[in-house]
């Protein structure tokens, strides 16, 4: 028998064979030939998928919240103002990371399952002067989508600087970081980029790197100084040794590989194969009778969903009963609501065929907890999407 699970939670996922083969592929040298290539290759892969020709791209090991850090502590000085805009749990995260560093942050916080409107972030940013401000593209303990659009636009007209905490949305929603105008968008390898855990991710504007440039105080935080790492990136662009901290050299490797693989499937195609899955998802938990957090289906993600348990049915229970049908599932996250629903991934590699699979496990699980379904609805009404 199969021993091994289908991992569906909202990072790490499931990934590429390719990938975890230059994950374990002989280390070699941070200042070997080959590897100078990869990290200069994987830089400028990295602006391919991001859509920021103009953009200075960052890769450092570390987890998404240090790329978060790096944003946050080499733009914020004693003082700033931010303004935070939250859909969740990352949106909280990022208010007090920016508040650490001297930050005063004004939150503007959506209600579970809602955006905040765009005249409402209008509204704030004509009140006050702020310097920057941040928002998640898809909040990972609520599901919800934001559109960065209009707030990448907003963010030019009033003059602010716009941070995305992309990483549960890069290679995975569509994202035009040039075209929409925002500063930093920022990801971990982790989610939709399908590299094992490891790296923090980041394409930065030239405004932004201007405003760091102009710092009237040293940057608080040593590891995440751009004073550090600017010249790196530039070195390995230029196909230049240097040293500063020494790189993850497999994970980059792995990096490089599945860089190319997104841009082999092509950006468009792989954004509308995130976009099918999550319907197929979205139509077979409604027909089993779940009930999803995002208030309307615009503002659903493509990359995770996250429904509620439903009436009578033992949450942990439940994803116990998934796991022994061979699909790991994740539980909720935002504090408020944690026990009351659950999450699924769909981002990276995933296929139909974990997407039935996925269904299927929950159908089964579903039934053996009491809850009342037709038997088969979820499956039907997947393949209705995906078939079609
Ligand atoms: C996962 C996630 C993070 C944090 O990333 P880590 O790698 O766990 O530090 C931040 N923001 C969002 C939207 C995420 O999904």
């Amino acid at each position: 028998m199969k021993r091994r699970k289908l991992l569906m939670i909202p990072g790490p996922i499931e990934f590429e064979p390719a990938v975890l083969r230059a994950l374990g592929s002989p280390t070699t040298s941070h200042v070997a030939p080959d590897f100078i290539e990869t990290f200069g290759n994987s830089l400028e892969l990295m602006k391919e998928v991001w859509k920021s020709p103009s953009g200075q791209p960052f890769i450092i090991a570390g987890t998404g919240t240090l790329a978060m850090d790096l944003a946050g502590a080499n733009l914020i000085e004693e003082g700033d103002k931010a303004l935070v805009i939250s859909t969740g749990y990352f949106g909280e995260r990022f208010a007090d990371l920016l508040g650490r560093y001297g930050a005063e942050v004004k939150i503007l916080k959506a209600a579970v399952g809602q955006v905040i409107p765009e005249e409402e972030i209008e509204k704030a940013l004509k009140s006050d002067h702020y310097k920057l401000l941040t928002f998640t593209h898809v909040d990972t303990s609520t599901a919800v989508k934001v559109d960065p659009e209009p707030i990448g636009k907003l963010g030019k007209k009033y003059g602010v600087l716009t941070i995305l905490d992309g990483v549960c949305s890069v290679a995975g929603e569509e994202i035009e970081q040039d075209e929409w105008g925002i500063d930093v968008v920022l990801t971990a390898s982790q989610k939709a980029i399908g590299v094992p855990p490891g790296l923090a991710l980041l394409v930065v504007s030239e405004k932004a790197i201007e405003v760091w440039r102009n710092r009237k105080s040293p940057v608080l935080n040593y590891y995440a100084d751009w004073t550090n790492w600017l010249p790196i990136m530039t070195a390995y662009a230029e196909r230049k040794s240097s040293y500063f901290g020494t790189p993850a050299v497999n994970l980059v490797a792995a990096l490089e590989v599945s860089l190319k693989l997104i841009l082999e499937e092509g950006m468009d195609e792989r954004i509308k194969r995130h976009e099918k899955i999550a319907e197929a998802f979205r139509k077979s938990f409604i027909a089993m009778g779940l009930e999803m957090i995002p208030q309307n289906k615009n503002i659903c993600a493509n990359t995770l969903s996250a429904p509620y348990y439903p009436e009578g049915v033992d949450g942990a229970a439940l994803l116990k009963e998934i796991g022994k049908n061979g699909v790991i599932l994740a539980g909720g996250l935002l504090p408020e609501i944690r026990a009351n629903y659950f999450r699924v991934g769909h981002m990276g590699a995933v296929n139909q065929s974990d997407a039935l699979a996925t269904i299927g496990a929950l159908e089964a699980a579903l039934q053996k907890c009491g809850h009342q379904a037709e038997a088969g609805v979820g499956i039907t009404a997947a393949l209705q999407v995906l078939n079609s």
